[in-house]
């Protein structure tokens, strides 16, 4: 059944972390008499792993920054280019500010910027009921005490010159794209949005140059072939001093501006 090293690799690993066992008992003691309770855990692992779903899905939990964060199917599973968004976001923003974290889902990106940083006050929004009750779970696993999830559709129930920053990881990913293929285990209002992925993150820029007090700053991640229409978009809707971080991969992945009503 083991038969990719792949998953021999996830499987040592879920030994570990979930049902505590050393190297000595996995390499060495190979005898060991399993209790029925993770005899069940296994076998649940084990299928899981052929129907595809993702370690951090299995295991419960996703390292993110410095953090380790509840996750399950509710929510997206946190991707390494949106901790690059988060470091630039703590090392450009010193004094105390106050943020929204807008579509947080499991909140990594809000409880992040709030550990790091105890003067902010970082809000979390969301739509789904399902993603909040997550954000909520690490809230509380973390103890952050600077960080709110609050339920909203998008920015609309903020009034006007409320954020100094507003931060965003949207649904960016264009209906049919083949990419989605590979994560059917995820949520999809999450991932997907209508026009070639940019529904969620127009609205988003829009709303934020009102939602935002002027001089504030807007940060969004999106795809790898929107930065160009993204600055565009930015620009219709007041912001300038516009630029781009790039990913992992050197791709500019990530979009920074600043309103100037
Ligand atoms: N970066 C994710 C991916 O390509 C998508 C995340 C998103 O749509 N916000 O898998």
């Amino acid at each position: 059944m083991l038969d990719s090293l792949a998953i021999k690799k996830d499987f040592i690993f879920f030994l570990k972390e979930k049902l505590g066992f050393n190297d000595n008992e996995i390499y060495i003691n190979q005898n060991i008499v399993l209790k029925n309770k993770d005899k069940t855990l296994i076998e649940k692992f084990l299928k899981q792993k052929e129907e595809g779903v993702p370690l951090d899905y299995i295991l419960n939990s996703s390292k993110f920054y410095e953090y380790d964060f509840y996750v399950d199917s509710r929510v997206l599973i946190p991707r390494p280019e949106t901790e690059i968004l988060v470091d630039y976001i703590n090392n450009h923003f010193l004094s105390p500010i106050k943020v929204l974290d807008a579509g947080t889902g499991s909140g990594c990106i809000g409880i992040s910027i709030a550990l790091k940083n105890p003067n902010f006050k970082v809000y979390g929004s969301d739509y789904s009921k399902d993603a909040l009750d997550v954000a909520f779970i690490n809230k509380k696993n973390l103890l952050v005490k600077n960080f709110l999830p609050i339920r909203a559709n998008w920015l609309s129930c903020f009034s006007e010159d409320c954020f100094d920053l507003i931060v965003s990881n949207p649904p960016y990913i264009s209906e049919g794209d083949s990419h989605l293929d590979e994560l059917i285990h995820e949520p999809n209002i999450a991932l997907v949005s209508k026009d070639s992925g940019l529904f969620h993150i127009k609205k988003i820029i829009k709303q934020s140059s009102k939602v935002l007090k002027n001089g504030g700053t807007l940060v969004i991640e999106h795809g790898h072939d929107q930065s160009e229409v993204v600055k565009e978009i930015f620009e219709k809707n007041y912001f300038s001093k516009i630029i781009n971080i790039k990913d992992l991969q050197l791709i500019p992945r990530i979009t920074i501006g600043t309103l100037e009503r």
